[in-house]
Order: structure tokens, then sequence, then C-alpha cells
């Protein structure tokens, strides 16, 4: 499988590039993994978090280059280490021994070959798991077809709707053709959600969705496209956790923290529509927790 990195077309940036000898695209990846971080998270969904916490793996680079990422010198500068598919393995395998709930693959998709060859490692040494993939969405189908039968829990951003907010804010073309491409094919492999009798999630898609300042609009035509596409098969995440950092700056009109009243009138809105599985964040904090708002069913 990682002969697909000799022509690199895993994303939708199709860079075409021969990574198996060093050349490099658009997400500044090579052959080798980089994992900047792993640890148990505290600070996803409550289904996803627990209270053992999620065994996040959080990847170096990115596909996208989101003027306002938070986790900017993760995505955008290269920070990490390099590891072999086997070290990723026990990395894994780690994760579990600690007790957490899940594998949690952050921002992952310039990875995936590797990655499935790690998990196939690991499973084999005891990985039992749930695996999610933890995605901006900027993803080719192809890619994720891949890993059908690799993936329980899929955690998908979509970020915009109108694709000149994902090319000025992001740099990408196209993105909600892809993201929601990718989506659809996302709850076609896992189907509705399923939790455990703790409230977990074992399988299932949670889409999330982050408030940009000014653009309720387009939030809430976000909002419909998942509604009238999945009713409520789906988990919907709406997050109020936009600062202004990075490169935020440079753009006046989105320097500033969402309005909470937009971010409450959002709330009713995505209520309105007839959306029942949800969360939301109580404030605006990067590590407030999320709290189960709309449905307590299965939470
Ligand atoms: S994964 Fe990286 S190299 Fe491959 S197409 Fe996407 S951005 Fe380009």
């Amino acid at each position: 499988m990682l002969n697909i990195l000799s022509k690199c077309k895993l994303c939708p940036r199709s860079c075409g590039v021969d990574r198996l000898n060093g050349e490099l695209g658009f997400c500044k990846s090579g052959k080798s993994i980089k994992v900047a971080r792993a640890s148990l998270h505290y600070w996803e969904e409550p289904c996803i978090s627990g209270t053992n916490g999620s065994g996040t793996v959080f990847f170096s680079n990115c596909n996208l280059s989101c003027v306002f990422c938070q986790n900017h010198q993760i995505s955008q500068e290269d920070i990490g280490k390099e590891v072999s598919i086997e070290r990723l393995s026990e990395i894994f395998l780690e994760q579990q021994k600690r007790g957490a709930h899940n594998i949690n693959l952050v921002t992952p998709s310039h990875y995936v070959p590797q990655i499935i060859g790690a998990l196939k490692i690991a499973k084999d040494n005891g990985l039992t798991l749930p695996i999610v993939y933890n995605t901006n969405s900027y993803e080719n189908i192809d890619t994720i077809r891949l890993l059908e039968g690799y993936v329980d829990i899929y955690l998908p951003d979509l970020k915009y709707y109108n694709n000149k907010y994902a090319e000025k804010y992001s740099g990408a073309r196209n993105y909600f053709k892809y993201a929601s491409d990718a989506i659809k094919e996302m709850v076609c492999q896992v189907g509705p959600c399923k939790f455990d009798s703790n409230g977990m999630m074992k399988k299932g898609v949670i889409i999330r969705h982050m408030m940009l300042p000014g653009l309720l609009f387009d939030s809430k035509k976000v909002v419909d496209y998942i509604y009238t596409t999945f009713g409520n098969t789906v988990y919907v995440s709406i997050m109020n956790q936009y600062t202004p950092l990075n490169k935020a700056t440079n753009f006046p009109e989105i320097n500033k923290p969402v309005n909470p009243k937009h971010y409450e009138a959002f709330i009713d809105y995505c209520l309105s529509i007839g959306i029942k599985n949800g969360f939301i964040q109580e404030d605006g904090t990067v590590k407030e927790s999320f709290i189960p708002k709309f449905n307590l069913n299965g939470i």
C-alpha cells in the first residue's frame, strides 16, 4: 500500500510527488510518519473522552493551511518526531495499556497507508480499542475507502459550506464537495451511532463544525446540509472555541472571537431544524469540555 506514496494523490491536493524518494508535496510529509504528541486527551466529546481519556496521536503537518489553526506548530511548522510503522503500532498498544477508551488519530489524512500498516500490526498484537479518525475532511473518497474495516468512529469537520471561505481561510479549493463526499462515505462505512452501556461511542460519525466570527449564515447552511442528508443518524458537534490565533490576525473580519449571541442563535437554529443528537461547548476556551445538550439518549 505504501506504493501510493510514489505518486501521492492521497488527498484532493493531488500533488503527484514521489514521497518514497524524498519529494514533498503541499503537506510536507515524506515516507516516514511524523508524530507530534501521543497522550490521553480529556477534552473531546464525552462519548469519546469518557473518564479515562481518548488515546490521541497527533500527526505532524496537514493538507490544509488554516490561518486560524490553533495547532499551527504541529500542522504548519513541522514539529514532531519521525517514527516507523512498527513504532506507531507500539504507540497504539501503549495507549491501550494506559487505559485509553479508543485510539484517536488526529489529522491523519496524509499518512493513511502507513497508519493502516501500523493498525494491522497492532491488531495482530492485541489492539482491541475502537479506532477514531479525526479529520479536517479535505479527503479523497478513495483514501477513505482504504480505511473500511480499520476505522470504527469518524470525527470529521465540516468547516465551510461556501468554498470561497475555504479558499480564503484554509487555502483549499472545492472544500465542500470533497468534504461532503468523504463524509457520506464515512457514514456508509460505519452506519448509525452505537454506544456501549457506559455511553462510550463504539461506532458512528460525529460531524464537527466550529463557528467562525461573522459566518453564522454559512454555519446554518452547513447544518442544513447535515440534517437534510443524514437526519439524526449522525451526531453534530457545534464548537465555539474559535480563537483568533496564528495568521487570523491578518484578517480583520475574523480577528475577534465568535459573538456569544450568534453561538446561542446557532444552537437554537440547530434545534429548530430538527437536529436531536449533538454536543455544544460551554464556553470558548479550548479546554472546555463538550456537554451533551441536544439529546442525552445513549450518552
Ligand atoms: S497527502 Fe500531501 S503530498 Fe499527498 S496529495 Fe495530499 S498534500 Fe499532496
